[in-house]
């Protein structure tokens, strides 16, 4: 799926790490956007961000996925949805079946109330759901808010430029 030479850009992701993949990009001959190596700086992040939205093949997980298909996604810098949305030619979305949510409005409350207090203990964003363990929009503002962008994707129309890979286990959150 990833040929040899490929730029290829991540999105911030735990199912990504967890799953062992970025350990097996590592040894692939391509150019590897790589924002989990040792050391890297903040800015050097922020410009890897910004060339995954041109690259060949970018790579992510879902904050959740329907059980008929759409990927359900809260993202802060919003670098991840962009990319999923247009620029990189070819797209790999890796999720654990842990991510399947019934429909949109569970996907969404997943997204809020799982994946963001989760991520945000991670990262140690001091937000409300940090706090909480479940989602509180109105009262929550930047900086102290790590989801900024939700998007829904329904569809591509590009046919095959999004591929959906799903793990038969549960992988990030
Ligand atoms: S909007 Fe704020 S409180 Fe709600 S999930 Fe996002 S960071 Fe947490």
């Amino acid at each position: 799926m990833i040929p040899a030479g490929s730029l290829v850009g991540m999105g911030g992701s735990e199912t990504i790490l967890e799953s062992g993949l970025v350990d097996a990009l590592r040894q692939m001959d391509i150019r590897l956007l790589d924002r989990y190596q040792k050391g890297v700086s903040k800015e050097a992040v922020d410009e890897m961000r910004r060339q995954g939205l041109s690259a060949d093949v970018f790579i992510c997980s879902s904050n959740a996925v329907t059980a008929d298909g759409k990927l359900v996604n809260m993202d802060g810098t919003g670098n991840r949805v962009a990319a999923l949305i247009y620029g990189p030619k070819k797209v790999i979305v890796v999720a654990g079946m842990n991510k399947v949510a019934i429909d949109v409005q569970a996907a969404i409350a997943r997204a809020r109330n799982t994946a963001a207090p989760a991520n945000s203990l991670r990262v140690g964003a001091d937000t409300p759901c940090s706090h909480t363990g479940f989602c509180q929009d109105p009262h929550c503002h930047p900086p102290h808010r790590i989801c900024c962008q939700l998007v829904i994707s329904e569809s591509s129309m590009t046919p095959g430029r999004i591929t959906v890979v799903m793990v038969g286990e549960a992988l990030g959150y």
